[in-house]
């Protein structure tokens, strides 16, 4: 079956794969940069990789409803979101994928795909809206019953979804003591794409990341690093990574475009930080923004 389905992907004619990285941030309310969250467009499915805050307005940006260039994109296509792990920077955003897209007309039910903490989660969220839901379903507001629901499926690593445009495959990464966290590696007809996750330098990641078309890997500013206290040294050092370690992970995987995201800037700048990896790694790298397309 599996193997029916890559051959299926790889015969899309002409398969077109756009990737976009729809928030950029980290805990930090930086109001440039969104919770982290990441945007396939597989020919033409929309396929979410975490879900931080602001993530429905950033797909929004991108449809030509709200001013972007995607006239087939719109938000109650939503269906699909995959989670790397439960910290609220990847996950602010669920009550706004849960609710959002249903008001505007959704009716089917969202698929989220990810670590088991966050069946709760979606529950929850959906409880909590419970009276505006009722009030919009009973009300003399027009709306469907279905679309507001959450079918939760939780992931172990290897291949956690499959169809004709797509294949995702998660990978457990070290992000400090959180057991539960993963990298994807995401096969489309046109491009491969291993996004990290949330992860100290990660020998797992190097199995699944070889010759990848874009890398995208979280890294910290080692200038920012160096004025932290001993203790947050100990806690970032576990759970994200320096420049001169990512320097060396690109080097073994030798992605095409290594994407920098869910940056701890800590007060140093982007030129900084680019410095800090092209010091020991040269080769293509982009530091992401928000609604930023990597070909
Ligand atoms: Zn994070
Ligand atoms: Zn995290």
């Amino acid at each position: 079956m599996r193997i029916f389905l890559l051959l299926l992907i790889s015969l899309n004619i002409f398969p077109s794969t756009h990737f976009f990285v729809l928030g950029s941030g980290t805990p930090n309310p930086n109001p440039e940069r969104m919770g982290s969250a990441y945007l396939v467009l597989a020919n033409d499915t929309p396929y979410l990789f975490d879900f931080g805050s602001g993530v429905v307005r950033r797909v929004a940006a991108l449809s030509s409803e709200w001013g972007g260039n995607f006239s087939k994109l719109d938000v109650t296509q939503l269906e699909y979101a995959f989670l790397s792990h439960i910290h609220s920077d990847h996950t602010l955003g669920l009550a706004d994928l849960i609710i959002t897209p249903w008001i505007m007309g959704r009716d089917k039910p969202l698929k989220i795909f990810g670590p088991e903490a966050a069946k709760d989660m979606a529950d929850h969220i959906i409880k909590a809206y419970q009276p505006d839901i009722d009030y919009r379903i009973y009300g003399t507001q027009p709306q469907n019953d279905k679309g507001y629901k959450a079918i939760f499926t939780s992931i172990e690593e290897g291949v956690i979804y499959e169809d004709k445009n797509i294949m995702v495959t998660a990978f457990l990464n070290d992000h400090g003591d959180l057991a539960e966290s993963y990298g994807f590696l995401i096969q489309t007809g046109d491009k491969t794409i291993l996004i990290s996750g949330d992860t100290g330098p990660s020998a797992n990641l190097l199995r699944f990341g070889n010759e990848v078309d874009i890398l995208v890997h979280e890294v910290y500013s080692q200038a920012g690093f160096e004025k932290k206290e001993p203790d947050w040294k100990i806690y970032h050092k576990a759970h994200h990574t320096s420049p001169s370690e990512l320097a060396k992970i690109a080097k073994k995987l030798n992605p095409k475009t290594l994407v920098l995201s869910h940056i701890l800037f800590w007060g140093s700048s982007e030129s900084e930080i680019l410095e800090e990896i092209m010091k020991d790694y040269d080769g293509k790298v982009i530091l992401a923004d928000d609604l930023i397309e990597i070909n």
